[in-house]
């Protein structure tokens, strides 16, 4: 069985992915921290595309909880290739950085970057094996350009860039790519409080984006034909940013 692993996968763009990646065939591995719901939600639509697909609760910024459910998931499945990892599970505590509490900052790290470091490393040795793999990264236009009152998820998803290039030299190889994604607005239940209209304005294409468009350049990284692009950030952000 060739699986994809979505991490976040309940809502939002990691669902789009999840959708997207059944399209393509793949078994879809759903991870979610808490919204079972949602999870389930997300797993009907897969079967709705015509693929299956199973629910892995864990919290990727817990190193613990990633070994034992999604290492236990790959110890019981040794015959099934995860072959595109998506780690697209995020959060964002937005504030100004004088009035940023260490709770605020630690956990966004924790999430975006620990969780890239405890999820990835956990796949990596079996795609290394099979010399086969695509990791896609979820990152952020605030990881780009830096976003005022979000220093912590800038220097998180910044983080992951770096990571992102550093890894896919590490491991070219074999036959694995590293590559990540940074949406501008998308209309997501993340964005959901943020004043859509006056932000709107702010981009070229006038409107926030869709977790569909964002999902369509992940299908592009995760296909056989992207195998020679390895360690690049491509923007979708309807022009916010070049
Ligand atoms: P969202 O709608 O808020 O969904 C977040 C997803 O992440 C949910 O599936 C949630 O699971 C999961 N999640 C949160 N913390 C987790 C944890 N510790 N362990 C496992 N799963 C966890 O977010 P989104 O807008 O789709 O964003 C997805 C990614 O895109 C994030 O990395 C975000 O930073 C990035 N991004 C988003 C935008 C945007 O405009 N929306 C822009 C740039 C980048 P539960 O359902 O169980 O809570």
């Amino acid at each position: 069985m060739k699986c994809a692993l979505i991490t976040g996968g309940s809502r939002g763009i990691g669902r789009a992915v999840c959708i997207k990646m059944a399209e393509l065939g793949y078994h879809v591995l759903i991870n979610y921290k808490g919204n079972e719901a949602a999870a389930l939600e997300t797993l009907e639509a897969v079967k709705a595309a015509g693929s299956t697909g199973e629910l892995l609760q864990f919290n990727v910024g817990s190193a613990e909880e990633v070994s034992s459910v999604l290492g236990a998931w790959m110890e019981a499945h040794k015959e099934d290739q995860i072959e595109v990892l998506v780690n697209n599970a995020g959060v964002r505590e937005d504030g100004l950085m004088f009035m940023m509490s260490e709770a605020q900052w630690n956990n966004v790290l924790n999430i975006s970057l620990n969780g890239f470091y405890y999820v990835t490393k956990q796949v990596l040795s079996s795609m290394l094996m099979k010399r086969y793999g695509r990791i896609i990264n979820m990152v952020s236009l605030s990881g780009i350009k830096g976003l005022a009152g979000q220093t912590n998820y800038s220097a998180a998803k910044a983080g992951v860039i770096g990571a992102t290039k550093a890894l896919a030299q590490e491991i070219a190889k074999r036959g694995v790519t590293v590559n990540a994604v940074a949406p501008g607005f998308i209309k997501t239940d993340m964005t959901a409080e943020l004043n859509e209209k006056e932000l709107a304005a702010q981009v070229p294409m006038n409107r926030f984006g869709t977790a569909e468009e964002v999902a369509e350049a992940v299908a592009f990284f995760a296909s056989k034909g992207a195998g020679y692009i390895t360690g690049e950030v491509l923007s979708i952000n309807g022009g916010l940013y070049t």
